[in-house]
């Protein structure tokens, strides 16, 4: 049997080499922390010292890498598998690291060396039993030479030229993603609607979506998702698709919001977890099917400790603040119920917002406010990949000063093309030359954020526009969708939620029914919704979420858990009476 090779000893790595070990060939492993090695060794396997060398003694040398990068530093360079290759070898790609990779090692792999790409469909379980589905890419000739070996680790698809593998195993992986939040959303929306949880999985059981229901429902009760594919790389998998797509010209949309679910699984640290943990990012870490009750909101509103109160439309109308509003924050916050506030303007820091609600006689610190701009910062650090890169700020002052205290280098619009990232925030002097700018980062490769979409935010003076007018220009000129990350995302709700620590019940108050209500919802927040704002009355039947209570004003909420809180005393102190008084 010809020797082979296999560099990388992940999970898959070393599943695979141990199946070949299993069929009797010769096997050579290298991995770039030489632990992992040792338990093939004790099974007959040889340790190359460096990829190169694994090569030169190899007639089939297999990849399994983490993506592109690992894949590019264990291929060119002097140790590399290129530096070994020889006439009589052909290389195997098994990583998912897209078709741009492939091409990429074909043009580093001496001429004379043979080439496939050839990822796999399947996990742990399928490595072991060699019942992986293989997509291979390359020449038919090519193919058929390395087929009895790859029929030991799975069933072969030869899905065209070289690079057609990895663009297989692309769209799998997106059919993939895409169903799995359309069955989180599926559960969230119907949640939110107030499905009971037997009403929803008999609802999901008649839709194409009942495999996977039935199949994830275990995990999404328990909270719990054992790791098969790590999110990790699932979260890495989704931004391959988006490139390439972006690359192909294919427009997608759904695939853009599975990633930014699974970005948003990886900030909340599900990331060493499985993929599906996916779900727990969408419809909250446990028990998604749990009902709210639909009685009791008097005692409900007694009982909230923490309340998160939107600005814009709650406590001010532009420059004008809310009749009542001061004076509320002040009885509340004298009933010991602790308050942040949350806005999704980017165009203020949390001190000059604190600074102006002291002004408008509501004492306030910069720790008392999360804003859009703030969370989005915070997010952007926890992001591990996008560590160090450039960032080209389409926004107020107040967000480039947010992203660089989260440790990116801001570029100006004149190098544009540097950017890892483009992040958007609504401000006053956006202008063509700035969407221009985030048009050409874009289209060099920078990753598209914001931190919002709400169309306007309303002023004394009518609707004034707001981060998502101005994300839409750069969204159509660029043509990609934005992961957002201010409300209704469950990000920033995290962050205000996380300053309430210790609280026991908290809601969200605000005037929107998008950004405030069903971002609460998501977020697994009760929901207030306050009619000085955005939102009428009237818009409220035309509503698919409704909010869990309604105030004409924050001063009308204020009263109302005042009164509550007083009915409850008194009905405490009564009860005292009799009890004493009864023989
Ligand atoms: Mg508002």
């Amino acid at each position: 049997m010809n020797p082979v090779a296999v560099v990388g000893m992940g999970a898959m790595g070393s599943r695979v080499a141990g199946r070949l070990l299993g069929a009797g060939y010769p096997v050579t492993v290298w991995n770039r922390s030489p632990a992992r090695t040792a338990a093939l060794a004790d099974l007959g396997a040889v340790v190359a010292s460096n990829p190169a060398e694994a090569a030169a003694q190899a007639e089939v040398l297999i990849t399994v890498l983490a993506g592109p990068e690992a894949l590019r530093a264990v291929t060119e360079g002097r140790r590399g598998v290129a530096a070994g290759a020889h006439r009589s070898l052909t290389v195997v790609e098994m990583s998912t690291a897209g078709p741009a990779a492939a091409t990429r090692l074909a043009a580093a792999l001496p001429a004379g060396t043979g080439l496939l790409d050839a990822p796999v469909l399947g996990s742990l379980t399928e490595a072991e039993a060699g019942s992986l589905t293989i997509f291979a890419g390359g020449p038919a000739a090519e193919l058929d030479r390395a087929r009895p070996l790859l029929s030991v680790l799975g069933t072969v698809i030869h899905a065209g030229p070289l690079g057609s593998g990895a663009a297989a195993k692309l769209v799998a992986n997106m059919a993939l993603f895409c169903t799995l939040a359309a069955l989180g959303e599926a559960i969230a929306f119907g949640r939110a609607l107030g499905l009971s949880p037997q009403v929803l999985a008999d609802v999901l059981a008649v839709t194409p979506l009942a495999g996977q229901a039935a199949r994830r429902r275990q995990a999404i009760e328990t909270g719990t998702y054992p790791r098969r594919f790590a999110l990790s790389l699932a979260r890495k998998d989704a931004e391959l698709i988006s490139e390439a797509a972006a690359a192909a010209g294919a427009k997608l949309r759904l695939a853009g919001s599975a990633r930014a679910w699974l970005a948003d699984a990886e900030a909340a640290g599900w990331g060493s977890h499985d993929y599906t943990a996916m779900l727990a990012a969408i419809i909250g870490p446990k028990h998604p099917f749990q009902h709210r009750s639909a009685g009791g909101s008097a005692r409900r509103l007694r009982r909230y400790d923490g309340l998160i109160i939107d600005l814009d439309g709650v406590i001010w109308l532009g420059s004008q603040p809310v009749r009542g509003a001061a004076e509320a924050v002040a009885r509340l916050r004298a009933s010991e119920t602790r308050i942040v506030f949350l806005t999704n303007d980017p165009q203020a820091t949390p001190q000059v917002q604190a600074a102006r609600l002291a002004a408008m006689g509501i004492p306030a610190t910069a720790s008392d406010v999360v804003t859009s701009g703030h969370a989005a910062a915070r997010y952007l650090a926890a992001r591990r990949d996008l560590a160090s890169r450039a960032a080209l700020v389409c926004g107020p002052p107040a967000l480039r000063e947010e992203i660089r205290r989260a440790g990116f280098r801001p570029v100006p619009r004149s190098r544009a093309h540097e950017a890892g990232l483009v992040i958007v925030g609504g401000h006053e002097r956006f202008s063509y030359a700035e969407l221009r700018a985030a048009v050409t980062a874009v289209a060099a490769g920078a990753q598209l954020f914001a931190t919002g979409r709400d169309p306007v935010v309303p002023s004394s003076d009518g609707p004034l526009p707001a981060t998502g007018a101005v994300l839409a220009a750069i969204e159509t000129a660029a043509g990609v969708t934005a992961t957002v990350l201010g409300k209704p995302e469950p990000h920033i709700f995290g962050v205000a939620r996380q300053k309430l620590a210790g609280c026991q019940r908290v809601a969200m108050v605000g005037d929107n029914m998008v950004s405030d209500i069903a971002g609460a919802r998501r977020a697994g927040l009760d929901a207030i919704l306050i009619l000085t704002g955005t939102t009428a009355e009237k818009d409220l039947n035309r509503s698919a979420v409704q909010p869990d209570r309604v105030f004409h004003s924050l001063a009308a909420l204020e009263t109302e858990i005042s009164r509550s809180r007083h009915r409850a005393a008194r009905n405490r102190a009564l009860r005292g009476v009799r009890l004493s008084g009864s023989p």
